[in-house]
């Protein structure tokens, strides 16, 4: 059963085929089997996953249930998630254990679904490989010589490895869509305010959203109806109604018209990724879709504004983990400056310390107006390039990375060269968009995953095209052969 979706498990769990303590165990022995060389997971939280399951079992029982009681979860470590450790893949955050659960996890634990445990991921959502872990970095199931992909690298690495039914993650800057792209799985980046970021440990505010990582687009339309919707504690939630995302999966596509930017045909793009891509559109011309060429001028600005802006954002929201109220603290400081000087040398990690710097000095007077307000001005553009093209196109669609996963440890040493792969998703969260990725082929023996941008709240539109496709391709249902 663990190779089911998550709608095949929800249907045997309501027939009464299995159990859900049955289906959790089944996970947890995948787990300790498989995790130690692939390290999807943080923490696993064995006896609360299987209480969770009896108690979803009673509920089933009691005829309480939903779609997603008792289907076996793993969530991204940076939802607080109470009496748990939540690290957000720091030492910083080594020892914390979150006094309370965030609206997310608290969500599915209300829907009554299992928490298996809390998943790898770059030190506070910062990288696209997940090397930037404490905690070491992950590796990509098809191929354990490659990246994952980052920041939720972990949680794609457990649903592409079966160690998770599905997962959250969370996504600033392409860290759903990148690594769902490179496991082969599907991702899902929400509208910014569609979906809370209360208890999230916030990266870049502006940018951050959470959203479901699972096979099948049908299991992201089940997992975000539990996610999404209004909360008075994010005052960036919005207050637009939620749609039952499963209803709309079987849509006909019959007269969408398809933007494809033509600058997303660039140099860089490696050519498999590119067939990989074009095959799938024609999979669409076939169900009923058209093609237009769409323009996005300002698509190339989107990693100088994003890497000014996120920086900046990020700067100032870990200026909270100074060693005093919780996280790490360094041993015998001699007065205040040196608490906070080796507290914080000592718990962040390289990459997180450069941001931080970064951030600092855009953020600094005299440089604030150069590079942060120059980069908001740009983002403003970003936006009204996606706002023209939607005038002209339904959906834009592309890559959601120039190569498919490089090899672990071949530019992590270069961080331009990791900040330019992000090109394809960046300014989606610029611009506040909903994308999704879907599997779509393999390039060099790696998955390839297509990227579905929409106009804000056209989730329901995004995982219905996404689901047609799943309809006629077998993508998402291939799984890497572990051992
Ligand atoms: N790779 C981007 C970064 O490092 C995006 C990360 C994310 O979406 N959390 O900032």
């Amino acid at each position: 059963m663990y190779d089911k979706t998550i709608a095949e498990q929800s249907r045997a769990l309501t027939r009464g085929e299995l159990s859900s303590v049955e289906l959790t165990q089944s996970y947890l022995d995948r787990i300790r089997q498989f995790d130690g060389d692939i390290n999807s997971y943080i923490t696993v939280t064995e006896e609360l996953a299987l209480d969770q399951a009896r108690a979803a079992d009673e509920r089933r029982a009691s005829g309480d249930a939903g779609a997603m009681t008792g289907i076996p979860l793993a969530h991204k470590d940076l939802f607080c998630t109470e009496g748990v450790k939540t690290s957000c893949g720091s030492r910083m955050l080594d020892n914390f254990i979150a006094p309370y659960e965030s609206t997310v996890t608290a969500r599915f634990k209300d829907a009554g679904a299992v928490m298996l445990g809390k998943t790898n991921m770059d030190e506070f959502a910062m990288g696209s490989s997940n090397e930037n872990s404490y905690y070491g970095p992950v590796k990509n199931p098809w191929d354990k010589a490659a990246i994952p992909g980052g920041s939720s690298g972990g949680s794609a690495a457990a649903v592409a490895a079966r160690l998770a039914a599905g997962a959250t993650g969370t996504d600033t800057g392409g860290s759903i869509r990148q690594p769902a792209s490179h496991c082969g799985i599907t991702g899902l980046k929400p509208t910014y305010g569609r979906v809370s970021r209360w208890g999230m440990v916030a990266y870049a505010s502006s940018l951050d959203q959470a959203g479901p990582m699972t096979r099948s687009a049908e299991d992201a339309a089940i997992m975000l109806n539990t996610m999404a919707g209004f909360d008075p504690r994010d005052s960036t939630s919005l207050e637009h109604s939620v749609p039952d995302y499963t209803t709309t999966l079987n849509d006909s596509l019959e007269g969408l018209t398809i933007g494809l930017p033509k600058e997303y045909i660039a140099a860089g793009l490696d050519a498999d990724v590119e067939k990989q891509i074009d095959r799938s559109i024609t999979e669409y011309v076939k169900l009923g879709a058209k093609v237009k060429e769409v323009s996005l001028p300002n698509a190339g600005l989107c990693i100088p504004a994003y890497y000014v802006i996120a920086p900046a954002e990020a700067s100032s929201n870990l200026s909270r983990f100074d060693g005093v109220r919780f996280g790490h603290r360094c041993e015998d400081p001699q007065d205040l400056m040196d608490l906070y000087l080796r507290s914080r040398s000592e718990g962040f990690g390289e990459e997180v310390k450069r941001r931080i710097i970064v951030g600092t000095y855009a953020l600094s007077s005299g440089y604030y107006d150069a590079y942060y307000r120059k980069a908001q001005q740009i983002r403003r553009l970003i936006r009204d390039d996606f706002l023209d093209a939607f005038k002209e196109c339904d959906v834009i669609m592309g890559p959601n990375a120039p190569t498919a996963a490089f090899d672990l440890g071949a530019i992590n040493n270069d961080p331009v060269a990791m900040y330019l792969s992000d090109i394809y998703t960046l300014s989606v969260n610029l611009a506040g968009l909903p994308g999704l990725s879907v599997p779509v082929g393999m390039a060099n023996n790696r998955p390839v995953g297509l990227q579905i941008i929409g106009q804000h709240f056209a989730e329901a539109r995004l995982l219905n095209i996404g689901h047609r496709l799943q309809q006629v391709t077998d993508w998402h249902l291939q799984s890497p052969a572990l051992i």
